[in-house]
């Protein structure tokens, strides 16, 4: 699972450099594709559940699994790229959300505060506590800043299946649930609105967006729950 974790840190890395106004984010989809390739690993999302392509890509007051298309990215737009892959029969999922050239200091905002929220999560992921701290302390942070945090997606357990149980809240009450214990791994991943929680599935029965047309983040890492405590494993190795 570190292998897969490190190969799909070291592609967002080489899409995120890519992002920038003019660039499409179908061009993104096949340059993931492409990366797959030549790692011999093969895309997690594609096919999976009939979903067309191997990164979801959800700019703006889209949640989460939009569909690249040919539209190019303009300055100040945000974009989630959602991507994970699997290799030697373990998987890996991550998700960035990056900014496209300058971006307004409200939405950095956003950014940094469900990326945070993300860390707040992670920081729970320890031998002895429960699922639902993660939960909580993601819920915490994304509030004490006033945003919002979306219920109809979840983290999810994960390993030789993308998405394995339990299923892990954004939101909840602490110390219930599984205890958790060394050698659990999970993706742990806020969605965080800058208005009203709620969102709706467009008509391409995929693509989530804000009930509200406001702004939403996405940031996710697949973790291990270690002896030292919780290690991200969809991270590059420096
Ligand atoms: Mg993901
Ligand atoms: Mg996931």
């Amino acid at each position: 699972m570190r292998t897969a974790g490190r190969m799909v840190a070291e592609i967002l890395q080489i899409l995120r450099e890519q992002v920038r106004p003019g660039v499409t984010t179908f061009e993104l989809d096949q340059l993931a594709e492409e990366q797959c390739q030549k790692r011999k690993a093969r895309p997690a999302f594609k096919g999976y559940g009939g979903f067309p392509y191997t990164i979801c890509a959800s700019p703006n007051d889209r949640v989460v699994h939009g569909f690249p298309n040919q539209q190019p990215l303009v300055e100040g737009d945000i974009i989630s790229i959602d991507f994970g892959l699997i290799i030697d029969g373990f998987y890996g999922d991550s998700a960035i959300t990056v900014p496209v050239g300058r971006i307004a200091p409200k939405t950095e905002e956003l950014l940094k505060v469900t990326q945070d929220s993300l860390a707040c999560g992670i920081a729970k992921a320890v031998h002895g506590g429960h699922l639902s701290d993660i939960s909580h302390a993601v819920q915490t942070r994304v509030e004490a800043d006033g945003y919002s945090v979306v219920r109809e997606f979840v983290g999810h357990g994960i390993g030789r299946q993308l998405h394995e149980d339990p299923q892990i809240p954004n939101y909840g009450i602490a110390g219930r649930g599984p205890k958790l214990k060394v050698g659990m791994t999970f993706a742990i991943e806020p969605m965080v609105n800058v208005g009203d929680p709620g969102v709706k599935v467009l008509n391409d029965g995929w693509t989530a967006v804000t009930v509200d047309g406001q702004l939403s983040a996405h940031f996710e890492h697949t973790i291990a729950v270690t002896d030292n405590g919780p290690e991200i494993l969809t991270c590059v190795e420096s």
